[in-house]
């Protein structure tokens, strides 16, 4: 995503101190971020309610961390792809195949689709780069298309081409690495949750309709330097696509953009430390769920890290101060189109961002695990998995 240098060398004439990178996106996007809520404002008062009952304790301790899935040379989750994975190179094919081969091999419920587009960049000349983005979606067997309300997960899985060996550790491996974790943990209670509902004769009824899917995408980063037509190469792509693709006509959702209950974006995160803001008045809610999940975990003693201060520290701030703060990235096509978000980065970015140094030796591996338990739980939450809680402490969270 875009750090704001040249800006920052401007605006520190006029401001006293050196103003943070989320301090100049605040100054320099104000404007559009106001206008970009109240449309997801709009968006997310003609949708329909959703059943949330918080998680038990019970639940919460049942949420596994992903363990030495995460190792950073043989994790069997994270390894793979702390390698270079520039786009239109065979570090990405390589990514690309461990990310498809695990929903295939191990989530055989989940569906697999390739969303391929080309694009030129600034420094490859004429030559059309490939830019393939990997959708993983679960929805009740029994939906229509258009029918299902999704909680939509994403991450970008490219790498940045420069400087040369660039690995993209916090950008984005680990977020990807958490959500196919997050995957095969809610997996069984998906199953179980949509069996009982056949059973009881339940779903048909939109806001219990609920599914998952999680968007790895392409061509994030900048090829030179960050600009609109630079970056954002895969989702911008994918937006537009999905803002024409109108569903049947009488279907409940007109288009896939529609059926996305919450777009939640992870990124630069499994640095110590990380700070998330709440960018966005519509969505603080959805933000509030997720640092209420961090507080009672910690309470719990359920997490591993020792952070100077909560990861999600922003749970009481009050309206006055929103309106003002964001970063680009992938959310941006997908908010400008009126599709509410949840944006999970680290600000100020890690101090690693976009050095030779974001890689897996740099990474703190308690945040990350801990990071992993909180998505987990926040996602279990979301689609009211109270509802197929398991009834013993043996039993184990996948
Ligand atoms: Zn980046």
């Amino acid at each position: 995503m875009k750090q704001y240098d040249a800006l920052l060398a401007a605006a520190s004439t006029t401001r006293r101190g050196t103003p943070t990178a989320a301090e100049l996106a605040i100054a320099v996007l104000a404007p559009l971020s106001l206008f970009l809520q109240l449309l997801a404002l709009v968006s997310y008062l003609a949708s329909p309610a959703l059943a949330y009952t918080a998680l038990s304790d019970h639940f919460l301790k049942l949420v596994p961390s992903g363990g030495d899935d995460f190792d950073i040379d043989n994790g069997k989750l994270l390894a793979p792809i702390l390698i270079p994975r520039v786009p239109g190179t065979p570090g990405q094919v390589a990514a690309q195949e461990h990310l498809v081969n695990f929903f295939r091999n191990e989530l055989p419920s989940w569906s697999i689709e390739w969303f391929n587009s080309t694009g030129k960049t600034p420094v490859t000349g004429d030559r059309d780069i490939p830019f393939h983005n990997l959708l993983f979606k679960r929805e009740p067997p029994w939906v229509q298309e258009g029918q299902s309300n999704l909680l939509t997960l994403v991450a970008h899985y490219d790498s940045k081409i420069s400087p040369e060996g660039f690995i993209g550790a916090t950008d984005s491996a680990v977020p990807c690495a958490i959500l196919m974790h997050v995957a095969r943990t809610i997996d069984h209670y998906i199953t179980q949750m949509y069996d009982e509902m056949n059973v009881l004769g339940e779903g048909g009824t939109v806001p219990m309709d609920m599914g998952v899917q999680i968007l790895l995408l392409d061509g994030e980063e900048a090829f030179l330097q960050w600009t609109e037509t630079d970056s954002l190469y895969g989702a911008r792509a994918l937006a537009e696509h999905w803002e024409s693709s109108y569903h049947p006509a009488n279907s409940f959702y007109k288009n896939p953009l529609d059926q996305i209950s919450m777009f939640v974006l992870l990124d630069l995160l499994g640095s110590a430390d990380p700070t998330i803001s709440s960018s966005f008045l519509p969505t603080h809610w959805a933000y509030q769920a997720m640092a209420t999940i961090e507080q009672r975990m910690r309470k719990l003693n359920l997490l591993e890290s020792n952070p100077k201060g909560p990861f999600l520290p922003d749970a009481e701030k009050v309206v006055s101060k929103f309106g003002r703060g964001m970063v680009e990235d992938d959310h941006i096509p997908f908010m400008r189109r009126g599709v509410p978000i949840l944006h999970v980065i680290a600000t100020p970015f890690p101090s690693v961002w976009h050095t030779i140094n974001d890689d897996g030796a740099h990474l703190d591996m308690p945040t990350v695990r801990d990071w992993a338990r909180i998505v987990t739980a926040f996602t279990l939450e979301w689609l009211d998995m109270m509802e197929v809680e398991p009834k013993d402490e043996t039993s184990k969270g996948g």
